[in-house]
């Protein structure tokens, strides 16, 4: 009797304890869920206070560029340097903050476009090396026959993780040199899985302090962050971006000697062979230049100012348009090689009349399409896609330096 009772109260105190463990469950699922979803307010607050900042940084950067301009003391040039430096700083954070922001929120997607390998590491060549030679450090790219050239993914995030690599390796480096290696490790059914090997002969790093790379915030010791300064995200991002890929990334180091940081991704290969354009980016010389004409559409004073008076150092012929509408009408009269469209305009925004270019191109059966290059302070990914959507050809996040406007127009030609 007495083991039948004892076997009744051992049957309900399982029962009791199942019940328990069941509430347990649905309080711990409930306070993920909500975990999860503060964490994706908290990222979709970054990413939106990210982009806000960006509007006043424009003015701050935009002025800088017409001031230097101007006639200036030594001294005022100096503090003129310090502000740009600090503003490039800033701007570098904010870029970071609003790229690792999008990826926890899951907001990051990857775009497939056709582009040649070649001419994106060129263009990696092209926005690094003064940074190198400022350094006395050679830069440069090794690639063999077999790596296909014309692959179909994302460029754009593909060139940002190794810009992460390369700008690190300059900046941990004093003498020697920088090197991009591409290796074909696998090539079946299309998809072509790529190492790419940043080698560098700097400061080397531990292995203990190897533990604590790829992860957000992490850098090796303060005393870095004091010497060579940054924020210890461009890994972490690196990290998340190859693994978008389908790939890894890790390092391989010797104290005093080097590192060779390297990644992984697998990327599909254009099936219509078509041979690469190598001389796409040679082909932004003077006397091209000075037969290209450009229309500035933006309705900025400050803007149009500055966008202008680069353009117009560099050679280029430029007409401005207010607005959306007069852009429209001088695209119908006249003959431009290429268009640099500011997305919010009032009358009629960038997008709007890049549609009704397309329309008209379409309607006339207009192979060759005008250029048309995006230039705006939006940065959120639906964003961009629909400025490419719309019909442009590339795009620009605002504020921009010199440089950057120059490197992709010759990109774009
Ligand atoms: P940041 O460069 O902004 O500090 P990263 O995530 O790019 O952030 O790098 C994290 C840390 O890894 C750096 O602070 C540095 O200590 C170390 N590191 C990265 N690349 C190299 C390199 N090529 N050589 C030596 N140390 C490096």
């Amino acid at each position: 009797m007495s083991t039948d009772k004892s076997k009744e109260e051992f049957l309900k105190e399982i029962s009791n304890l199942n019940k328990k463990i069941q509430q347990l469950e649905t309080d711990l699922s409930n306070t993920r869920e909500k975990a999860d979803i503060s964490n994706r307010l908290k990222s979709m607050f970054l990413a939106n206070i990210s982009h806000e900042i960006r509007t006043p940084m424009n003015g701050i950067i935009g002025m800088y560029n017409v001031l230097k301009q101007t006639e200036l003391t030594d001294v005022q040039r100096e503090y003129l340097n310090i502000i740009n430096l600090s503003g490039n700083n800033l701007l570098t954070i904010i870029d970071d903050i609003l790229d690792l922001a999008k990826i926890e929120s899951g907001q990051l997607e990857l775009e497939h476009n056709i582009f040649s390998l070649k001419n994106e590491l060129n263009h990696v060549i092209t926005l690094l090396k003064d940074k190198a030679k400022g350094k006395g450090i050679e830069l440069f790219y090794k690639t063999s026959p077999e790596i296909p050239d014309s692959l179909i993914g994302d460029q754009t995030r593909l060139k940002q993780i190794i810009i992460n690599l390369a700008n690190n390796a300059i900046k941990y480096t004093k003498e020697g040199s920088v090197s991009i290696e591409i290796e074909l490790l696998n090539l079946k059914n299309n998809i072509a899985e790529l190492k790419l090997s940043i080698i560098d002969t700097g400061i080397g790093i531990s292995h203990e302090d190897k533990e604590k790379l790829f992860k957000a915030f992490s850098q090796i010791d303060s005393s870095t962050t004091r010497k060579y300064g940054g924020t210890g995200l461009g890994l972490a991002i690196s990290k998340h971006l190859s693994s978008l890929m389908n790939g890894n990334i890790g390092v391989d180091s010797v104290v005093g000697k080097g590192s060779t940081f390297w990644f992984t991704a697998h990327l599909e290969v254009d099936s219509v062979i078509d041979t690469p354009s190598e001389t796409k980016l040679t082909k932004g010389h003077k006397e091209q230049k000075e037969r290209l004409s450009i229309l500035l559409v933006e309705d900025n004073l400050l803007n149009q100012k500055f966008a202008s008076a680069t353009l117009r150092k560099e050679g280029y012929n430029i007409d401005i348009a207010e607005n959306g509408k007069i852009a429209l009408e001088k695209y119908k009269n006249n003959n431009y090689d290429l268009i640099l469209m500011d997305i919010q305009m009032p009358v009629m925004d960038g997008i709007e009349a890049t549609k009704e270019i397309r329309a008209i191109e379409d309607k006339n059966n207009i192979k060759d399409k005008i250029k048309i290059i995006a230039i705006t302070a939006y940065v959120i990914e639906k964003d961009r896609k629909m400025c490419l959507t719309a019909g442009m050809d590339e795009y620009l996040a605002k504020p921009f330096k010199p440089k950057e406007l120059i490197d992709l127009i010759d990109y774009v030609m």
